[in-house]
Parts: C-alpha cells; sequence; structure tokens
C-alpha cells in the first residue's frame, strides 16, 4: 500500500512518514477514562481527535484494529504513586461500590461519545478482567531482574534501563530528576523515578478490589493495565499509541519502560499526544471551576457536534482555549452548514473528476498531520465550488466518514430549550394525562398540568393535541 500518511511523532519529535509493521494494517491502542466521574470536555477533546486519526486512516484504506481501556483499578490521585485511589474517591463521594461507581461512569462515557459521533474502539477491555495477564508480566520482569519487592509492594527498577526517560531531551531529563529529588515519596523505592507495579502494602485499608497474587492479596499498579490490555489484542508489536499529552510522563514512559523489558525488543512505533483544552484559568480538571461536561453544553444549548467541531476547528497539536463566545460562532457556522447542505438535490448528475480532485484535496489535508481545519476548509470549497449537486452531496457524505458532523443529516432542529431527560418526561406526562382524560379523570389532569407548569413547562390544548411550551 502507497504511504502518504505523515504524522507527528512524540518519541521522534518529528513529523515522519506513518509506516505500520505490517502492510495495509494498523494496530492502534488507546490509553481510555478512568471511570470514576463524568469526562470533562478536555478528555473528550483527546478522544475526538484520536476518532479522526483512526477515521483517517480507515479513509486512506488501512484496516485499523483500535484497542481501549477502561482504567477501573489503580489509578491514584497523582499519576505517581501517591494520593488517593481515584476510583475510591468516586465511590465514597457517591455512598456506592467502587463496581457500581465504573460501570455507571463507563455507561456515560460511551454515551457522551455518542452524542460527538465518536466510534467505539474495535475492543474495550476493563482493567479489572485482566488481572492474571498483570500478575504474568509482573512475575517476568521480576525473573528478568527489571523488578523488586519492597515493603511487600513490587516495584520496576527504572536503573535497569539505558534510557527511561525516553520522550525527554537530555535538558528535560535533568530538570525532571531534579524535581523528583525533591518529592517526599515511597522509601521502599530504590531510584525515585521507580514505580509500583502490584501493590499490597496499601495506604488504603478501605480498598475494595483485591486480588490473590504471589505477592500477597492486593492489587495492580496503573501503568501495567495499558502494557498488558495492549499485548492481549495487538501482540508485542504495535503501529500507534495515543493519548493526552499529560500521559507522556509518567504514564506512557513507563508503559514503553515495562513493554520493552518484558518483551526485550522495541514495542510501538509512533506516539500521538494530543494537545489539551484550556479554559481561562489554565488546563480543564475535574476539581475546580465549572466542570464542563457534553451534557452542560447541551443544557445550555448546543448540540453536542458542535463541540466536534470546535475542536475540528484547532490542530492537536496546539493547545486550545474553551469560550462560549467562540462556541457561539461555531454553532452559527455548524446550524448554516447544515442548512446549505440540505438545500442540496441528490437528483443529477455525478461528476467522477470533480469527486476525485475534492476528495483527494480532502485526504491530503488529513494526511498532512491531521490538518483538521483544512480538511473543513475543503468542505467549504465544495459547497462553493461549480459542481451539481449530487456530487456535492456524495463528498459530503465521504467527507463525513472522518469530520462524523452528520453533514447531510438536514438542517440542525430548532433547539427547544430543554434537555433530552426532561423532553422524554414531559412527552410520558401528556400520555398520562391523556389517559386520565379518556377516564374523566380530571383531577389527575389537572395535577399532571399543575406539575409540569411548576417545572416551566405550559401545556396547550390544541385542535391538533395537545402542545407544550416553556412556561
Ligand atoms: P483520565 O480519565 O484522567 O485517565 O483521562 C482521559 C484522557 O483525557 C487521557 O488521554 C488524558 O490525557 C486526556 N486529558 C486529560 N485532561 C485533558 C485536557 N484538559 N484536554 C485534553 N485531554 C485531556
Ligand atoms: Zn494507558
Amino acid at each position: 500500500m502507497e504511504n502518504k500518511m505523515q504524522i507527528f511523532n512524540t518519541l521522534t519529535r518529528t513529523v515522519e512518514p506513518f509506516v505500520p509493521n505490517e502492510d495495509g494494517k494498523v494496530s492502534m491502542y488507546t490509553c481510555g477514562p478512568t471511570v470514576y466521574h463524568f469526562a470533562h470536555i478536555g478528555n473528550l477533546r483527546s478522544y475526538i481527535m484520536e476518532d479522526v486519526l483512526e477515521k483517517t486512516l480507515r479513509y486512506a484504506g488501512y484496516d485499523v484494529k483500535r484497542v481501549m481501556n477502561i482504567t477501573d483499578v489503580g489509578h491514584l490521585s497523582s499519576d505517581a504513586d501517591t494520593g488517593e485511589d481515584k476510583m475510591l474517591k468516586g465511590a465514597k463521594r457517591e455512598h456506592k461500590t467502587v463496581m457500581e461507581i465504573a460501570e455507571f461512569y463507563t455507561k456515560a462515557f460511551f454515551s457522551d461519545c455518542e452524542k460527538l459521533n465518536i466510534k467505539r474502539p474495535d475492543v474495550v477491555e476493563p482493567a479489572t478482567n485482566c488481572i492474571a495477564e498483570f500478575i504474568h508480566m509482573i512475575e517476568v520482569l521480576l525473573e528478568k531482574d527489571y523488578a523488586y519487592v519492597a515493603g511487600e509492594n513490587v516495584y520496576f527498577d527504572t536503573s535497569k534501563l539505558k534510557d527511561y526517560y525516553v520522550f525527554s531531551s537530555q535538558n528535560e531529563k535533568e530538570l525532571m530528576v531534579g524535581v523528583r529529588d525533591d518529592v517526599d515519596e515511597d522509601t521502599n523505592k530504590r531510584n525515585k523515578s521507580d514505580f509500583v507495579l502490584w501493590f499490597t502494602k496499601s495506604k488504603f485499608d478501605n480498598q475494595e478490589l483485591k486480588w490473590e497474587s504471589p505477592w500477597g492479596v492486593g492489587y495492580p499498579g496503573w501503568h501495567i493495565e495499558c502494557s498488558c490490555i495492549s499485548m492481549k489484542h495487538l501482540g508485542e508489536y504495535m503501529d500507534i499509541h495515543c493519548g493526552g499529552v499529560d500521559n507522556i510522563f509518567p504514564h506512557h514512559t513507563n508503559e514503553i519502560a515495562q513493554s520493552e523489558a518484558f518483551t526485550g525488543h522495541k514495542w510501538c512505533n509512533y506516539w500521538f499526544h494530543v494537545h489539551h483544552l484550556n479554559d481561562k484559568s489554565g488546563k480543564m480538571s475535574k476539581s475546580k471551576g465549572d466542570f464542563l461536561t457534553v451534557s452542560l453544553l447541551e443544557e445550555k444549548g448546543y448540540h453536542p457536534l458542535v463541540y466536534r467541531m470546535f475542536c475540528l476547528q484547532s490542530h492537536y497539536r496546539k493547545p486550545l482555549e474553551f469560550s462560549y463566545e467562540v462556541m457561539d460562532n461555531m454553532e452559527n457556522s455548524y446550524v448554516k452548514l447544515r442548512k446549505t447542505a440540505a438545500k442540496l438535490d441528490r437528483g443529477g448528475t455525478f461528476e467522477q473528476e470533480q469527486f476525485d480532485e475534492y476528495k483527494e484535496k480532502f485526504l491530503s489535508a488529513l494526511e498532512n498531520d491531521l490538518n483538521t481545519s483544512m480538511a473543513l476548509t475543503v468542505v467549504y470549497e465544495v459547497l462553493k465550488a461549480e459542481m451539481g449537486d449530487k456530487t456535492k452531496l456524495e463528498l459530503l457524505d465521504s467527507f463525513d466518514e472522518v469530520l462524523s458532523l452528520d453533514l447531510t443529516a438536514g438542517e440542525v432542529a430548532e433547539d427547544n430549550g430543554v434537555d433530552a431527560e426532561l423532553e422524554a418526561y414531559i412527552l410520558e406526562k401528556i400520555e398520562e394525562r391523556k389517559a386520565a382524560k379518556k377516564e374523566k379523570d380530571f383531577a389527575k389532569a389537572d395535577a399532571i398540568r399543575e406539575e409540569l407548569l411548576t417545572k416551566g413547562i405550559l401545556l396547550e390544548d390544541t385542535r391538533e393535541g395537545v402542545k407544550w411550551k416553556k412556561a
């Protein structure tokens, strides 16, 4: 297969031709969410851009297999081995068990993904499914002398590697080592940069999820899960691994350390990292300021795909600042775009040459280190071009295989200012009221009307049936 894709590789810090291990096939791994809370729209920026990467590779003709983990154990508040277990924090906050929290927020994550037209990866594997694989990898690391037991935990010995800080320049390495020297860390560690593979001597006596292991009852560290889950489904050689930039260190650095110590050879060739979405005060987080979720955007009246378009307008390697002003502009552009496409007529002749020309232009933009804003420009060029409607529509359908903006789904419905949950409730109550009236239970019918009014919803009986509006 001809390789035209060029992508920035964090490992080499350059834009490189993308050449997979096996011709025409791509193995791709994505660090999945830690399911202790809703994803914020910053997290979802990473998943949108990874989705575009996957779809671009498919569009270019590759057969992609994509795997994602779900972190439901082992991720502590700090990405190093300190702080509270995030899942336990979620369980305490909501007075539920860890597995209830995991189930609820995994569903919520995929529901957000669906709203944003993010394709579900081919394989999704929760960490708690793979304890045997983690134990096996840790046993091999101990046998090969890359790991040691201290204070009843198992640690990875980073001094055994020629180059542990694979993603960093010499200056950065010195800085990182310097910073780590100041941190008051676990005294069991032989080197400051060592990390936990398996905890038994846990600081958290109330840790809910624990498993038998050769080192005692305990639970895995966070990093080991991605090495094992990716190898379980993609084998020992991987083409491309994705995540947000905060994953570069320590998470991805540790993944490489374990995986290459385990296999004895290079593991993954390309590393794709999405820069952060920030709010005005800096990096978005779940603990400070407005906790921005897809549902919050919907409550404020935005179509979720407006946020997808917001992300596509900017390059994945640049930090992106969220603002409602830009979202408002984007909403206007999106509504207009859908309206323009809705006016096109599917009949007429199809112009193959024009189709090929624009498709090539669109793909070239994406093959140039995923230039999504240029790809969107091609959409506007097509709409303005001297070309039959049929060809334009076929091009939009084709581009939407990657952009996933529902470009040809008709006009965006007028927003009625009510979220989907309340709308469903109103419709249910209208049906109940109809039934009450039929049974001449007018008191009940009136009570339903009053109850909706307290929610700000006014019912009107018209000749065409019952209508509702905001009071
Ligand atoms: P987590 O659920 O914390 O493990 O994070 C899920 C994904 O979101 C990871 O790939 C992170 O690197 C990424 N991420 C976290 N914060 C942001 C942000 N503000 N902008 C973009 N991506 C982020
Ligand atoms: Zn990971």
